[in-house]
């Protein structure tokens, strides 16, 4: 049988565009080349301007965990306190990383499926003094969006850095530094850019790099804002090799973003998500996020209630149908599936995505009429002009 190509519908890496490809797969040139110097300087102002900071931005090679490591690095010290506001995985990977650093350490976590709010935490910032909060704007576990603009002004109002973690939301769920009183917004390649995973992306407020140049020598060398900056200042400088094919598929990226405009890519993304989500409801599937926090970019699948489907048989026939997902994890393990529907998705990959579940759950078993959810979806595209 004619083998069906594998969309990559896991919540990263996403689908990577033909002209993003192509520029990881132009011939690299010296990392002090000119024209890729230029390149690299318009990326990280384009960067700026978009998210709306005035403060630095770094685009170094590593993932999006190098990324929690250097906002935490670059703003604390042994003893600083840090309120750690997590709604799943990988909001608890701060915990480690922070009592590592030898911080005093602190959780305030949301049942999964559902987030910290901002009344959470005003609650606990009046109890007692922190100098870090740390919110992860998509929970990737759970397919939850954090109030990340609520959670900002109580922070700054208490004079407490706000550390937001982007990797699942940054270019598909709206974000900007300045106006949310974020200090320091981290994200990498692989999810809503579009970009193969590999580079690091942060962006520091004016407070941030005054922290960090108030603690002087830090332990970290590689995730120092200070080694960095003057190569953030300008690209021909050297510090640590540029991942120059990244760089160049990053630019495309953001040429993407500015194509779309950053705003209808965040309001396209909720009416993607919506629809999506609307659809696999239709088909029985429900969504494990709670309504008012669900994501943009991501969901959480939870099979049908009281359905026999062996949930490692299912994603193994709907890889096989052409959309690769990923597993649950912890609470939500072996009850259903992590779809990312998010970066440049186009049409096409929509409504392949939504065949292949329906296909897989006819082959499972699952009593469906075919082609409802793809009506959910094909209405929604066209409610759209
Ligand atoms: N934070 C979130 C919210 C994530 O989803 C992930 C990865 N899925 C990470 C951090 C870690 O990123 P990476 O795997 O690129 O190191």
């Amino acid at each position: 049988m004619l083998k069906t190509p594998k969309l990559v519908m896991i919540p990263g890496p996403t689908p990577v565009t033909r002209s993003i490809q192509d520029q990881m797969g132009r011939e690299t040139v010296a990392f002090g080349d000119s024209s890729f110097v230029q390149d690299y300087k318009e990326v990280l102002a384009d960067l700026k301007e978009l998210w709306k900071c005035s403060g630095e931005v770094f685009v170094i090679a590593g993932s999006g965990t190098l990324a929690m490591e250097m906002a935490i690095a670059n703003i604390t010290k042994r003893g600083d306190s840090v309120l750690i506001c997590s709604n799943g995985f990988f909001g608890d990977r701060f915990i480690d990383m922070c009592q590592r650093k030898g911080l005093d350490v602190e959780l305030l976590s949301a049942p999964w499926g559902t987030s910290v709010t901002a009344e959470d935490v005003e609650k606990k910032l009046a109890e007692k003094k922190y100098d870090v909060v740390t919110v992860t704007h998509v929970e990737t576990s759970t397919g939850v969006m954090a109030p990340i603009e609520a959670i900002g002004k109580v922070v700054k109002a208490h004079g407490t850095l706000y550390v937001v973690d982007g990797v699942a939301a940054s270019a598909g769920a709206e974000e900007y530094v300045d106006p949310m009183g974020i200090d320091v917004l981290l994200t990498c390649s692989q999810k809503a850019f579009g970009v193969a995973p590999g580079l690091a992306i942060l962006w520091a407020s004016t407070k941030a790099v005054e922290k960090r140049r108030s603690l002087e020598t830090i332990p970290e060398s590689y995730a120092d804002f200070e080694k960095w900056l003057p190569v953030m200042h300008d690209p021909s400088k050297y510090w640590g090799t540029p991942a120059v094919n990244l760089v160049w598929a990053l630019k495309e990226s953001v040429r993407i973003i500015k194509e779309e405009g950053i705003a209808e890519r965040y309001a396209r993304h909720l009416r993607q998500a919506d629809l999506f989500d609307g659809a696999l409801e239709t088909l029985g599937f429900n969504v494990a996020a709670e309504k008012a926090f669900r994501a943009p970019t991501l969901s959480v699948y939870l099979y049908p209630e009281g359905s026999a489907v062996d949930d490692a048989t299912f994603r193994k026939i709907l890889a096989e149908e052409g959309a690769q997902t990923a597993g649950c994890l912890g609470d939500f393990a072996g009850k259903g599936f992590r779809m990312g529907h998010m970066g440049n998705v186009d049409k096409h990959i929509l409504v392949s995505a939504i065949a292949a579940v329906e296909r897989t759950a006819m082959r499972c078993g699952m009593d469906i009429e075919p082609g409802k959810g793809l009506a959910v979806l094909q209405k929604g595209l066209v409610e759209e002009h």
